[in-house]
């Protein structure tokens, strides 16, 4: 049962659920209606402060605190999240909009990440050269870093915030997250069972806020390390931003993916990975695979059993047990805009073969829908191929041959992922090799790598040095020290009794 009932107090600060006077709101909608369910609280730079410093205060101890007492805290977050799962799920999906299993896919993979973390004590051995030079050992320990801070989308309420302060915290270090303020329910769960698991008051905190908490996150002194998930002009400017003031930081931004489906690909298995790479999550994800090309006239083969697919893919309500194939999109801003750039390009030129601008959801009129909507002929000038278009639009390209569908792919300025269909070993491999995107599908849509490996954007992807998750994400949030010792024997040094 959530102890959170309102939102009258959604800070977490020094382990105290907490608010403050004079703050403005911002509405929290449920997309699959288009009404509001609450009002959230946006936090100012005072706000920031006094959540920095209860982080602050509290890192000495925790950061004293033995590895296996700091893991031990993490297997009883795995075991809550276990026991309030599907609740969970039910939050994810009543405050974002995508259909309960793509909610459980998007707390899983979190759930993965808490599970790595459970691993700390191995993960954070150190190591020991012994004999560097005569009578001398080298030896280095991974130290914490101080207060890290996560900043993270809407797309994925559950899973992204997970990529970061598992890790955060078991390194030793203490944390504060600034969720998306376009669903922070997940969050404010997510931290009530992080509580209960029984962290020390202050070690994890939780705000709220946009442009002004994260100005006041990035430019505080007593940060250390900003981890950041979002579009790239954010991303690109949290970088530049918290870089400056010294902070180590690691920014995730937007994408644009590439399906190459190649003459002999497996037609149903190609379909079917399309169909989610596309639409999965209402296309609202950054390893959405927005462009097919298909090579050659075979590759073409797949088109109208696509266009079928995509036609009758039912789009509703996510808030109900019987479930649709797919949910709605996070506001009506944003499905306007992404109905504006369909509408453009079609003006310009382009052909949509399948189109759901228009789609009826009969028992939720006021839910932000867009169909699933394939676009062909679109040219590179059109804000269609340019921007990333974040919502249920496919855009299919073709080219005569691999070497073709490479070089377009390579065209863009994202990295994110990239994936192609086919049963050639040379084709996947030369694929593999020269796609310039730190994320490869070899049959698989939608290759997000899973926790123990990093989320490796490349390109205008990702701003920084060391990627979340996996062994990167241990170096990211903690510090190396090297000792260098030398003992000397009894009375090897002593010169008086010579
Ligand atoms: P967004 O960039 O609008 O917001 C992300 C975070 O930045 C939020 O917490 C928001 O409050 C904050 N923010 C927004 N505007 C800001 C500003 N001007 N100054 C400072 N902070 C600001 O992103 P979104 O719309 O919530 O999420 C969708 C984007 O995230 C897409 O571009 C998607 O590709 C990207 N994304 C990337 C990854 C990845 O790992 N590469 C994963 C998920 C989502």
């Amino acid at each position: 049962m959530t102890k959170y009932t309102n939102l009258n107090h959604p800070f977490y600060i020094g382990g105290e659920w907490t608010t403050f006077a004079n703050t403005s709101r911002v509405p929290i909608f449920n997309p699959s209606l288009g009404e509001i369910i609450g009002e959230l609280p946006l936090g100012t730079a005072d706000e920031v402060d006094v959540a920095v410093r209860a982080a602050h205060a509290a890192f000495p101890t925790w950061a004293d605190t033995p590895v296996v007492e700091r893991a031990r805290v993490m297997f009883k977050y795995r075991t809550l999240i276990e026991q309030h799962f599907e609740e969970i799920v039910r939050l994810i999906s009543r405050e974002h909009g995508k259909t309960y299993a793509e909610a459980r896919g998007d707390l899983f993979r979190g759930y993965e990440v808490v599970e790595f973390a459970c691993a700390a004590p191995t993960l954070l051995t150190g190591e020991l050269l012994p004999n560097i030079a005569r009578g001398i050992d080298g030896e280095l320990a991974r130290h914490p870093l101080g207060v890290c801070v996560g900043i993270t989308p809407f797309n994925f309420p559950a899973m992204i915030p997970l990529w970061m302060f598992p890790l955060a915290l078991v390194c030793g270090n203490t944390f504060i997250l600034k969720p998306s303020e376009r669903v922070p329910l997940t969050a404010i769960r997510l931290t009530e069972l992080l509580a209960e698991a029984g962290l020390p008051k202050g070690v994890f905190n939780l705000v709220h806020g946009g442009k002004e908490s994260v100005d006041a996150l990035l430019r505080h002194p007593l940060v250390k390390a900003v981890s950041f998930v979002g579009s790239t002009p954010i991303a690109r400017y949290v970088y530049t931003t918290g870089t400056a003031q010294g902070k180590r930081v690691q920014a995730n931004g937007g994408a644009r993916n590439y399906v190459v489906v190649m003459p002999d690909a497996d037609p149903g298995k190609t379909v079917e990975g399309v169909m989610n790479a596309a639409f999965g999550c209402a296309g609202e994800r950054c390893m959405a695979g927005s462009s097919m090309i298909t090579v050659g006239d075979r590759g073409k083969k797949v088109i109208p059993e696509l266009v079928k697919a995509a036609q009758s893919l039912t789009v509703g309500r996510t808030d109900v047990e019987t479930q649709p194939g797919m949910g709605a999109v996070i506001s009506a801003a944003h499905r306007d805009r992404v109905r504006r750039l369909v509408d453009d390009g079609e003006a310009a030129g382009a052909r949509v073969i399948a189109d759901g601008r228009n789609v009826v959801v009969k028992d939720a009129p006021n839910g932000f829908y867009l169909g699933a909507t394939i676009v062909e002929d679109v040219r590179a000038d059109m804000k269609l191929a340019q921007e990333e278009v974040f919502g249920p639009v496919l855009n299919v390209l073709h080219m005569a041959d691999l070497e073709q569908a490479i070089s377009l792919a390579n065209q863009s300025s994202y990295g994110n992922g990239a994936a192609i269909f086919t049963r050639s070993g040379s084709a996947a491999r030369e694929f593999k090799q020269r796609v310039k995107a730190g994320m490869i599908g070899i049959n698989v849509g939608v290759p997000a790598p899973m926790s123990m490996f990093p989320f490796s954007g490349w390109n205008e992807s990702f701003f920084g040095d060391l990627h979340m998750q996996g062994r990167a994400g241990v170096m990211f949030y903690t510090q190396p020290k090297v000792t260098t010792t030398r003992w000397f024997a009894e009375g090897e040094g002593d010169i008086w009794r010579k």
